[in-house]
């Protein structure tokens, strides 16, 4: 099997001019940005735009990240660039403004990408998802550069390379396709299949501030220092795992990405490629990693618990509101795709939101869009003792 390469950067800050040359160094070790798509090509930058939020709280693609590779672009002699992304809630411009994103492109002269339309896809190859309504921004492009953001999520464990392309689906829809798509495993293959459609040419991935913890959007930024690239992006999210001492094979889009060819998860078919050559990954772990990195590590299915339903009720993780932080805005209610809701609010009530527990499917688009960082995840106390059990066999 032919090895998936990985560009390991370090980098310790965003200083516009030290990002954009380790960007160059980076490329240039990818073998040229020429290898991966040709300069008549229609191009979409897709950063990480989750919610409106300042770059310091490391939910969005930092902006110097963004500008450097696309200050190569454009140097390169590549001009057909737009930029996008599709959030979970709110104004894609708005959005982009916050980040800093809309003034890094507007310095570059890079327009952005039509967000606020979408269009059904039917797709009858995919292996569970049959279509998809993408935004129009992601249709018209020819070539997708993949700028994600290194971070934990409450579904998938991590969102990476794999998980950022789901910003190509056109607004609530990604909130129906958790309704669609229930379980981790059900919506990393969905991912998969949106990854063969829409077939990112190049990720690149902003680590040098990670989100550890309630993320995807709630959680504590944590330095990391690094930039990795790659034309794969399974390799990629490995690499990352590998780094914050989580088990790659514990990951579904790592798992399933391998089965439907994106890429490799396992250690041997990986090479990590660095500036000062090539370097073994335990290496690379031991200078960059982070093992206390707060990412959950359980894994129930290895020891087969997940086949008892009883024990399932009791054990499952669930979202609840910490009441000091709760400004009682009602958004959480709105992001949630499940019919007749699984959290509500009684506003007049002057209470939190209450959660029905039997309906809720545990997409938990309610945590990613509270403004307040006020939806956090229990693991109930007998499914920390089984997920110890299970790793210890
Ligand atoms: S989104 Fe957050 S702050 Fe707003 S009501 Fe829900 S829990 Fe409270
Ligand atoms: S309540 Fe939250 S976690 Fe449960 S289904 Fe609704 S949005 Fe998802």
């Amino acid at each position: 099997m032919k090895k998936s390469r990985v560009i390991l950067l370090e980098c310790t800050d965003y200083d516009e001019d030290k990002v954009y040359r380790t960007v160059k160094r980076g490329l240039e070790l990818l073998g040229g940005i020429e290898n991966f798509m040709r300069k008549d090509e229609k191009i979409l930058l897709k950063p990480n735009l989750l919610k409106r939020a300042v770059p310091d709280q490391a939910i969005t693609t930092h902006p110097s990240v963004f500008k450097a590779v696309a200050r190569v672009l454009k140097e390169s002699g590549y001009n057909k660039i737009s930029y996008g992304d599709s959030p979970g809630n709110g104004n894609p411009t708005k959005i982009s403004n916050t980040a800093g994103i809309a003034r890094a492109a507007e310095e570059l002269g890079i327009e952005e990408a039509d967000f606020r339309q979408g269009e059904k896809v039917d797709f009858p190859q995919g292996k569970v998802a049959k279509n998809f309504v993408i935004s129009r921004g992601a249709l018209d492009a020819e070539a997708v550069i993949n700028v994600c953001k290194m971070k934990t999520h409450a579904l998938e464990r991590v969102t990476g390379a794999v998980k950022n392309i789901f910003g190509c689906i056109y607004g609530f829809n990604k909130g129906l396709s958790h309704a669609k798509y229930q379980n981790a495993d059900r919506f990393a293959k969905m991912l998969c299949d949106l990854h063969v459609m829409i077939k990112p040419r190049l990720h690149i991935m902003d680590g040098i501030v990670a989100m550890e913890g309630n993320g995807p959007s709630s959680g504590r930024p944590v330095k990391m220092n690094i930039i990795l690239m790659s034309g794969d992006p399974v390799a990629l999210d490995s690499v990352f795992c590998r780094l914050i001492n989580l088990d790659p094979e514990s990951v579904p889009t790592n798992v399933n990405g391998e089965v439907w060819g994106l890429g490799n998860w396992h250690d041997e078919n990986i090479e990590i490629l660095t500036p000062q050559g090539e370097k073994p990954i335990e290496e690379i772990v031991k200078k960059y990693g982070k093992m206390n990195f707060d990412v959950y590590r359980g894994d129930i299915k290895k020891a087969g618990f997940h086949r008892v339903e009883w024990l399932m009720k009791l054990i499952r993780q669930r979202p609840y509101v910490v009441e000091e932080r709760c400004i009682r805005c009602g958004i959480c209610v709105n992001s949630c795709p499940v019919e007749g809701k699984a959290i509500k609010l009684d506003k007049d009530m002057g209470t939190i939101p209450q959660y029905d527990y039997d309906k809720c499917i545990r997409c938990y688009c309610c945590q990613e869009m509270c403004p307040q960082k006020a939806i956090e995840v229990k693991t109930p106390f007998l499914r920390k003792i089984l997920d110890k059990l299970a790793c210890s066999r």
